[in-house]
């Protein structure tokens, strides 16, 4: 009887926890799962999505994105495993993907149309709602780390460029040069979208010519960037944001996203990273989560705030949530991804973009890494 009993507890505990990709469990089930009795970790982290098509990194590159995302994701949950906070897991994981320049952040981050790196982060802790939220930086060597500060050492959620730098010196965050971010293959992207943007207007003004319409002694007065396709205007390595979210031990959510934004990004222009209900949302009653993509579309229609809805409104397990809300970007013409984590240890992972890079602990206590579709 007891063989009998504790086999059927084993089945069940097999069946139950972490469902990932495609869950179907509904919420009833699932609930038993996170309880004082009962704590459980988690920890996901992405490096961005998109134009991530097999073949296309050699095998060396690919081991070094996996080698880099399971440093990052055993990191986070280590510090978990440690007894420590949610968001100091996330800091922790995010710093590793900023040091690196492997990823669209930190020190990898994109360049802007004039040359620049213009860093962005947020992170957000799900039990008091508090959130911190920094843009337009060129000076933070790890801007999730001043996101963190404006969270819990100002009274401010966002501060952008030169005051969020001044601020960062008052709170002793490392600042560096601006040459610090400056790396070869982001520099290269960045001028292979400028070649294709003087093709585009070169194309465009014979054309005109061609059909006997006046052409303007100055073709750069109209935006350089009208009608360009969004690899014309992102740049071959589109993504590459980092982010991560993560569970503690009591129970709470927390999430945060990083990013040099996009390749080509015209002045002062703001993405979905540091925007809290877009590129990052933590609620303890819901879920924690972190995307990466075409942050227009993402802030359009507040892509971590609205999964975070589905969950609390419709009791939707968090992979159904995420891939309800991808559709909708897919809908409106963006592309990107998400990963989310319940309340309970849930993991969710969307993307509509051909890969994503991404880690998260499994049910083993080992970290999974992946990059393509499957
Ligand atoms: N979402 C970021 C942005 O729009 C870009 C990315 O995810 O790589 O700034």
């Amino acid at each position: 009887m007891i063989r009998i009993i504790s086999v059927f507890l084993a089945f069940t505990f097999l069946l139950t926890p972490f469902s990932v990709l495609g869950q179907k469990g509904g919420f009833a089930e699932i609930k038993q799962l996170q309880s004082p009795q009962n704590p459980r970790l988690g920890f996901i982290i992405h490096g961005g999505a998109g134009v991530i098509k097999k073949g296309t990194l050699t095998p060396e590159q690919e081991a070094e994105y996996v080698k880099k995302l399971e440093e990052s994701v055993t990191a986070g949950y280590k510090a978990l495993q440690d007894g420590k906070k949610a968001v100091e897991a996330v800091e922790i994981a995010i710093r590793i993907l900023e040091d690196s320049p492997l990823f669209n952040a930190g020190k990898g981050a994109v360049f802007t149309a004039d040359g620049k790196n213009e860093l962005d982060a947020s992170i957000m802790e799900g039990k008091t709602l508090n959130a911190g939220a920094v843009a337009g930086l060129h000076h933070v060597k790890n801007p999730i780390s001043l996101a963190r500060a404006v969270m819990e050492r100002s009274p401010h959620v966002m501060m952008i460029g030169d005051g969020a730098e001044v601020f960062a010196k008052e709170m002793g965050i490392e600042l560096v040069a601006e040459k610090y971010f400056w790396t070869q293959r982001r520099w290269d992207a960045l001028q292979q979208v400028i070649k294709e943007e003087k093709e585009k207007e070169k194309a465009k003004r014979e054309r005109e010519k061609g059909s006997g319409r006046l052409i303007s002694a100055s073709p750069t007065n109209e935006p350089i960037y009208a009608g360009m396709t969004p690899g014309q205007l992102l740049g071959e390595n589109k993504f590459g944001t980092v982010g991560a979210v993560a569970l503690d031990k009591d129970g709470n959510i927390a999430a945060g996203t990083s990013t040099g934004g996009m390749t080509n990004k015209k002045y002062g222009r703001v993405g979905d990273a540091p925007i809290i209900g877009a590129g990052t949302f933590a609620n303890n009653n819901t879920c924690g989560v972190s995307a990466t993509g075409w942050g227009e579309f993402f802030i359009r229609l507040g892509v971590a705030r609205d999964i975070s809805a589905q969950v609390e409104y419709r009791a939707m397990p968090v992979q159904q949530a995420a891939d309800f809300v991808l559709k909708k970007v897919k809908a409106l013409g963006g592309d990107g991804g998400v990963v989310v984590l319940d309340k309970f240890g849930n993991i969710g992972i969307s993307f509509n973009s051909e890969g994503m890079y991404r880690a998260y602990i499994g049910p083993d206590g080992k970290p999974v890494v992946k990059i393509y579709e499957n």
